[in-house]
């Protein structure tokens, strides 16, 4: 009998999550049956939507997460003891599996794949950079932007897991890249080490003087990690036939669902530059993921591509880990060493 622990979202979140909403339960998992397999978590992904998604599960929930565990039992001879796997089991330090070899029906929650060989480099990449947040990255910009060199592209959340890969994407494309980011360390990394051509903290500076000169030629692509008003006032400033992938709103994931808050009118730059605005969700492009993986790897390799990570240790801090992100402490992708 193994003893397994996970984190059980017991009540809705109410503006920043707290520990409480939480109850870790310590239970038995039952012996393997055919075609099962026992994984023991290693890294666990630590994400927004963790706090996106609360009111759309009801409680009480598992917590939800992508994953990669190592195969401890087996029996299913397709994934052999010490296989590494990726799988949404989220907060548990062990946990159950098989493989329904039919069609996933129900993204993220059925996912369960073998980790590629990595050759060298971390596992984790896979619940980052080689995971859902590098192809949310590599495909919504690619995808929606559809950036040209040449281009000028602004990123917000960009010292982020998503934001980071995007702004380097650009760059691998030819682009003038301009990321937004919370605090001055984010600004000089971006520009200093992921080679943003500029970048500004959103905290501090006036936004629509500071992308006016950083951007004097105007805006073709925005990649939106953030909503809200700084949305606005970069779509204000986009060029004829301009580009916008929303992939997050994160500025407003903590604001109370019947109050959210309001940001300024964008229709009338949207009509007369003939905006093209465009929403991505991850999980319905799921048959494109690997492709995704392989360029970001081979960028990777090369050298074109800095893949950082914000690692906290420890399953019992998993929550502080949560937090932490949602606060900003995390310079590129935020993950837990369990
Ligand atoms: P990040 O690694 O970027 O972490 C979240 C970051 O958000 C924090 O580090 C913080 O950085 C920033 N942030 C927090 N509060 C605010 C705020 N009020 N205004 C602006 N920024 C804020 O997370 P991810 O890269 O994983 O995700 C980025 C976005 O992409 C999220 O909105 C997420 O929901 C979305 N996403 C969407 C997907 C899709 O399929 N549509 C898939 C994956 C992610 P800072 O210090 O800069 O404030």
């Amino acid at each position: 009998m193994v003893k397994a622990r996970k984190y059980v979202v017991e009540k809705y979140f109410d503006g920043i999550p707290k520990i409480s909403d939480y109850r870790i339960v310590e239970y038995e998992l039952p012996s393997l049956r055919n075609g099962e397999i026992l994984l023991k978590a290693e890294w666990i992904s630590i994400d927004p939507y963790i706090r996106a998604y609360n009111r759309m599960n009801k409680v009480p929930y598992d917590q939800f997460s992508f994953q990669i565990g190592i195969v401890q039992e087996s029996l299913d001879p397709n994934y052999p003891v010490g296989t590494r796997v990726v799988t949404h089991k989220g907060w548990c330090d062990y946990t159950i599996v098989s493989d329904k070899k039919a069609p996933v029906k129900d993204i993220p929650n059925d996912i369960l794949y073998k980790l590629q060989d990595l050759k060298g480099l971390s596992p984790s990449l896979g619940i980052g950079a080689l995971g859902m947040p590098g192809a949310t990255a590599y495909l919504a910009f690619l995808e929606i932007c559809k950036p040209k060199k040449g281009e000028t592209v602004v990123v917000t959340g960009a010292a982020g897991a998503v934001g980071s890969i995007v702004g380097q994407i650009a760059k691998i494309k030819g682009c003038k890249v301009i990321g937004f980011a919370g605090s001055d360390n984010k600004v000089n990394w971006l520009e200093k080490e992921l080679g943003f051509d500029k970048a500004l903290n959103y905290k501090t500076v006036d936004v629509q003087t500071a992308l006016k000169s950083a951007a004097p030629n105007g805006i073709d692509c925005y990649f939106d990690n953030v909503g809200g008003e700084i949305s606005s006032t970069i779509m204000a400033q986009m060029n004829k036939k301009g580009r916008v992938a929303v992939c997050g709103s994160i500025s407003s994931y903590n604001a109370d669902p019947s109050q959210m808050p309001k940001a300024t009118i964008i229709q009338l730059p949207v009509i007369l530059n003939e905006l093209k605005i465009e929403g991505f969700i991850i999980w319905e492009w799921f048959d494109r993921w690997f492709e995704a993986f392989d360029q970001l790897t081979a960028w990777i390799r090369n050298g074109q591509l800095k893949t950082p990570e914000h690692v906290t240790d420890g399953f019992d801090n998993l929550f502080e880990a949560f937090i932490g992100m949602m606060s900003g402490d995390n310079f590129g992708k935020a993950v837990v060493k369990v």
